[in-house]
């Protein structure tokens, strides 16, 4: 197989640290497989060259940002590529523009154009081991660009899908995707298997672990994806097509998330494009907006309900109380103590009853739900937010999560 690894930056913290990795690099190398590595930067090494910047100026130019902070990354990767040659390895270290990844040219956020993979195909073809330093690329003139703060794995990503590797695994200090938080369920538990679209819905419970970024790239590029730990021999969470998952789970998993505010518009003029005015004014002050909700509007008034971000209620409340001085909505309420579960499946799609239940578990618990939306593979609900874990935990072993 062809496989990419890519390590975080806890997992090359220390030189110990960059020694096991280069001992499984190794014997991935010996079972029979070709790897190409991906590495970031030593955890820590990247904040302190910020730091450093920020000694001499708050402002520093862009493009010196990405010259100062791509090192971080090379540092890894030649001292992972040393420490396997002193192994008796045959290795080459690569940058990212040797690796032949380029970028447009927004400095320190630059999205990935395209790799010309040439000279990794034929050091592959070689037979030996590449390290690739992550979060790095060149754009068209040649300047060093990088790729947003823990942008290597969107390189590991990228060069999976370049150079067409069967697998590309990610290692953290996370052993892989859970039913839900271990924290609030000790009784959850490590998926062996989940869709790309599961893992996008399931956002908070995998934010810790990939990027939302990454996850849509390797759908797009169709590369399998797996999360494991570089701690242990323990396997991971594969990521993958729907297809490639044989027997489909009901629910996949219970998303939490308490970083929801709700506001209430009570007594809203009913006429064509009050909705428009109210929401297109939210979007240029850039409030993100997630559910929404109007209820049947009669004697010419009407409710409508939505959620932002617990960081956007202050721009939200600015926007709406400008409606209410018009006179074009009776009165605003907010709810900051409300949160967001969300059960996550592909089931879903082709079986029914799975809301019910839901619902029955929230009644059976004495919850009231406030809110209620659904895609093809998701429902959420808004509930106060005392009753988040009480929620989640209920919810997990209606769903028999923990069998
Ligand atoms: N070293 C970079 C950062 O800390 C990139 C990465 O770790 O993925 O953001
Ligand atoms: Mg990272």
């Amino acid at each position: 197989m062809l496989i990419v690894q890519k390590f975080g930056g806890t997992s090359v913290g220390d030189l110990e640290r960059i020694q096991n990795v280069a001992n499984r690099v190794a014997a991935t190398k010996k079972a029979g497989n070709d790897v190409v590595v991906v590495v970031s930067a030593m955890s820590g090494e990247t904040n302190k060259l910020v730091a450093y910047a920020e000694h001499f100026s708050p402002n520093a130019s862009r493009s010196d940002m990405d010259m100062l902070l791509s090192s971080g990354e090379r540092v890894t990767a030649s001292l992972l590529s040393i420490a396997l040659n002193a192994m008796g390895l045959e290795t080459v270290a690569m940058s990212g523009r040797k690796a032949g990844i380029i970028t447009d040219s927004h400095h320190t956020k630059a999205r990935i154009e395209k790799i010309n993979p040439e000279l990794m195909n034929s050091a592959i073809k070689e037979g030996k081991i590449i390290v690739v330093a992550g979060f790095q690329g060149v754009n068209e003139n040649g300047d060093v660009t990088t790729l947003g703060r823990g942008g290597s794995d969107l390189s590991a990503v990228a060069i999976a899908g370049a150079i067409n590797a069967d697998l590309c695994e990610i290692y953290t200090d996370v052993s892989g995707i859970f039913t839900t938080d271990p924290r609030i369920e000790s009784k959850a538990k490590k998926l062996d298997k989940i869709s790309y679209d599961e893992m996008l819905e399931l956002a908070s419970l995998g934010a810790k672990v990939l990027q939302n970024r990454s996850v849509e790239l390797a759908k797009k590029l169709n590369v399998n994806l797996v999360t494991r730990t570089s701690f242990s021999d323990e396997e991971g969470t594969l990521i993958t097509k729907e297809e490639n998952i044989m027997e489909k789970p009901l629910v996949s998993g219970i998303a939490l998330d308490k970083n929801q505010a709700r506001v209430s518009l009570i007594g809203v003029k009913d006429r064509p494009g009050i909705a428009s005015d109210i929401f297109t004014k939210l979007s240029n002050s850039n409030v993100n907006i997630d559910m929404i909700i109007q209820n049947v509007g009669h004697d010419g008034k009407a409710n409508i309900d939505f959620t932002v971000p617990v960081s956007d209620l202050n721009d939200a409340k600015m926007v709406v109380s400008k409606f209410v001085e018009d006179a074009e909505v009776d009165g605003v309420s907010y709810d900051e103590n409300i949160c967001k579960v969300s059960i996550v499946g592909v089931g879903m799609k082709s079986h029914t009853g799975v809301a019910a239940k839901a619902f029955a578990t929230m009644a059976a618990e004495n919850i009231n739900i406030n809110m209620i939306s659904t895609s093809e593979i998701k429902i959420s609900m808004i509930i106060a937010e005392k009753y988040a874990e009480l929620a989640v935990r209920s919810l997990h072993s209606t769903y028999e999560l923990d069998k």
